[in-house]
């Protein structure tokens, strides 16, 4: 797509200042084409059209909706090939990736909540004999969604089914990064038939830019976002200005718990997917691995070849396992929590710089390192990279201690294979989402957000039209 525009009340369009951005691959560092740069004005008649198209959109009969939602996810599996490149090309990401995980995803997020929102009930309390008391559930109204660049299509799309399932219109505003998909998906939702004003996509930046100007916008009802933990945080303070109520997914970094007894062979396997995986930029990937004395060596031997046999390289090759991370600059950044790691005392096993074959891109061999204090940064902090601590524990105790001891809450793997401990180690551990012998496995019906400054709200089944839809009680006098 040599030129991405916006997409506003069913029309393709420029900005009103005709200003644009340049898209780069991560792969190559080549220009891509060029993004409409929105802002303000491009936000408000986004707005406007949303709620101009609310009306007949949440009076539509679900099963017409349910319909439509369905088509959607038709047209995302027709162009599956067509949406995967482009998917690559935007993040870098390997195209296996994007072919089996990302637009197979995104389809499905569709015809999940197309499915779900047709057996979506109420409750219904009964006063004895005075009183029936019934309850509403109706859609809110405008949503603002806005999306990060790590699983452009498949996270837009978590959030615009649910939302336009549940009878809301929306502006979506996806990653400067990555605008591709967010693009197509507004071409296909035409194609299947939704009517004008109900999704719009304005392109363009965050902070005092599209984003801040649509979590200020006075006609908008929800926010939700994927996105920073301090992302979040600017965020919230914009939507406190009209009350809007806002879901939030942020960062992550999150715990990976291995004991003696785990099933070494799955434990290694899965933690090297659980670590590397779309280049570590996965916001459940575990990045702090936490592996019990006995085996704590043999472990690590293990992870180093395994993390040496990654095939890092470009993308569109079949046989690459890491691709490019999304830009120079977060190569950058991500390069710079190493070097402060081994300032920190931090020793680096495998990893820890750019492959020397590539020559051009944005790449980092996969990273472990070892020796690093509880307090350091790396063990701190969210990077976002294919990069790695592992740490010895002595006890259940220490490590559900250890495990706890950050801010963030997002997600936890716990590897053993005593029935009793996982269950009683998962019951204490503060996060969201807890795997046990797993990971990334993950069943839709089921609440997805994080505990702490990893997000606020759950998504997933009913827990996404609990945040989609109003809900106003009737109370009737027997
Ligand atoms: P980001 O916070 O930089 O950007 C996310 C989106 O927010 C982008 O569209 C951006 O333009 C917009 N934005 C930024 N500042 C804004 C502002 N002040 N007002 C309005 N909009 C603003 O995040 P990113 O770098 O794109 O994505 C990576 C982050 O997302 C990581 O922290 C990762 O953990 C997190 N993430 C979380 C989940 C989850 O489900 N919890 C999933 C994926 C990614």
């Amino acid at each position: 797509m040599k030129l991405v525009q916006h997409f506003i009340d069913g029309r393709f369009v420029e900005s009103e200042n005709g200003r644009r951005f340049v898209n780069v691959n991560p792969a190559t560092g080549d220009v891509l084409g060029e993004v409409a740069e929105g802002g303000k004005p491009e936000i408000d008649r986004a707005v406007a059209a949303a709620r101009r198209a609310f009306g007949e959109w949440g009076r539509m009969p679900v099963a017409k909706r349910s319909a439509i939602l369905n088509r959607i996810a038709d047209l995302i599996e027709e162009r599956s090939e067509e949406l995967a490149r482009l998917e690559t090309l935007d993040t870098g990401k390997p195209l296996s990736l994007s072919r089996t995980l990302d637009i197979p995803r995104a389809a499905y997020n569709f015809r999940f909540f197309a499915a779900f929102v047709k057996g979506l009930g109420t409750e219904a309390f009964q006063m004895d004999d005075v009183a029936l008391n019934y309850v509403l559930r109706r859609p809110v109204g405008v949503a603002g969604l806005i999306s990060p660049w790590n699983l452009p299509l498949l996270l837009l799309t978590w959030k615009v089914a649910p939302c336009l399932a549940a009878g809301n219109t929306c502006v979506i505003k996806p990653a400067e990064l990555t605008p591709m998909t967010a693009t197509k998906l507004a071409e296909i939702c035409q194609e299947a038939g939704l009517p004008d004003g109900v999704l719009n996509v304005v392109h363009g930046f965050g902070p005092d830019a599209a984003g801040s100007a649509l979590t200020e916008h006075p006609d908008v009802n929800l926010i939700s976002l994927t996105g920073e933990t301090t992302t979040g945080k600017a965020v919230m303070r914009a939507a406190a200005t009209n009350l809007k109520r806002v879901a939030f997914e942020l960062g992550g970094k999150n715990p990976n718990i291995i004991f003696a007894d785990a099933d070494l062979d799955d434990a290694v396997e899965t933690t090297v997917r659980s670590s590397f995986s779309n280049q570590g930029e996965v916001c459940l990937c575990g990045s702090r691995v936490y592996v019990e004395r006995p085996i704590y060596d043999e472990f690590l031997r293990r992870m180093v070849e395994k993390a040496k046999g990654l095939v890092v390289g470009d993308p569109f090759d079949e046989k690459t396992n890491v691709g490019a991370l999304i830009s120079e600059e977060h190569l950058h950044r991500v390069e710079g929590f190493i070097e402060r790691a081994v300032k920190e005392g931090g020793r680096i096993l495998v990893g820890g710089r750019r492959p020397e074959h590539m020559t051009r891109g944005y790449y980092l061999e996969p990273t472990i390192i070892v020796d690093v204090d509880r307090r350091c940064e790396i063990v701190q902090q969210e990077v976002f990279g294919p990069v790695i601590t592992v740490q010895p524990f002595d006890s259940e105790e220490e490590v559900i201690e250890q495990a706890n001891d950050t801010h963030y809450g997002l997600s936890a793997t716990i590897w053993t294979t005593n029935l009793k401990r996982a269950h009683r180690v998962a019951a204490r551990l503060e996060a969201g989402i807890i795997w046990i012998n797993t990971w990334f496995l993950r069943d839709l019906r089921t609440p997805f957000g994080g505990m702490k400054q990893s997000g606020i709200g759950r998504e997933g089944g009913v827990h996404s039209f609990e945040f989609f839809t109003e809900l106003t009680n009737v109370c009737v006098k027997l």
